[in-house]
């Protein structure tokens, strides 16, 4: 089991008390992918050492460590010896709501998700990027049929969940939509259901268009006939709801050195790593 991974920052909310570990490398290649980390090195480390870094950043901005952690990337998933210890860790420190942020594709043995159940996982977050498997294929390069057995696994084993799919104009519609919901309605009527709107100016591959509002409220009225959790959902909506005017989160580098950054400044960041067309 890998004991390393490369970690490419860790994300202090000003907002609400609440830290991100952004992971490098991720073993799915989405045409629409946004993530920064997907392709970055990072610093090679074990959880220990995360551990220590993020407890020093904690301390020193915080002046505690909050009771929130989101562990993401890149996919976490990929190196289990590591997360395994590190989410133990979490737990340790005092972190009471760990989460982990995945696509689900090495949760699809139970034996996994038990282990990260007893380490102290309590929600994830799991995307489908769509039902159609040769769609799935076609879009990351890997079956969807292990992320599907994973969602059965983490709802048997009572881990939270949040299904998050990006609506792609003529890749990911209302049909795709459709099927989802009724998939997860079938293990869970309860779970929690967010539709995001695709965003062709961070997408890896310019593959689809920006939404129109319509399209996406159709789909939310789908889904919502069979998942009553349904939202409509911008990645951080939960943030600005609460505090719409100071939207600041503090990016601590692994050598600990930090800058406070905006929406525009992640914005950049995604946008600075593609190549041009
Ligand atoms: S969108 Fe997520 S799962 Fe897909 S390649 Fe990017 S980091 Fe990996």
């Amino acid at each position: 089991m890998t004991k390393k991974r490369g970690v490419l920052y860790f994300t202090l909310s000003e907002m609400t008390p609440r830290v991100w570990i952004t992971l490098t490398k991720c073993n799915f290649r989405c045409r629409g992918c946004f993530s920064p980390a997907r392709d970055a090195d990072g610093k090679i480390m074990d959880a220990e050492e995360t551990l220590n870094r993020l407890n020093i950043a904690c301390t020193e901005y915080y002046g505690f460590v909050p009771d929130e952690a989101l562990i993401t990337g890149g996919e976490p998933t990929i190196s289990r010896g590591y997360l395994l210890n590190l989410i133990d860790g979490l737990k340790k420190s005092g972190f009471k709501k760990i989460i982990l942020c995945t696509n689900g594709y090495e949760l699809s043995e139970s034996d996994y998700v038990e282990d990260l159940k007893l380490a102290g996982l309590i929600e994830a977050q799991l995307d489908i990027k769509c039902y159609d498997k040769k769609v799935h294929i076609w879009y990351t390069g890997k079956s969807n049929i292990p992320v599907l057995k994973a969602i059965k696994n983490l709802n048997n084993l009572k881990v939270d969940l949040i299904i998050q799919t990006v609506y792609i104009p003529e890749i990911v519609e209302k049909e795709e939509i459709k099927r989802i919901s009724i998939f997860l309605s079938d293990i869970n009527p309860d779970i929690k259901y967010r539709i995001n709107p695709f965003e062709p100016k961070f997408s890896y591959e310019r593959i689809s268009r920006t939404p129109h509002e319509e399209e996406l409220r159709e789909s939310y009225e789908i889904a919502k006939s069979y998942l009553k959790n349904t939202i409509l959902s911008m990645s951080c909506r939960r943030e600005f709801a609460k505090n719409p005017k100071k939207g600041k989160w503090v990016t601590v580098y692994p050598d600990l050195s930090f800058e406070r950054r905006g929406v525009e400044e992640y914005e950049h960041e995604r946008i600075s790593r593609l190549q041009p067309l």
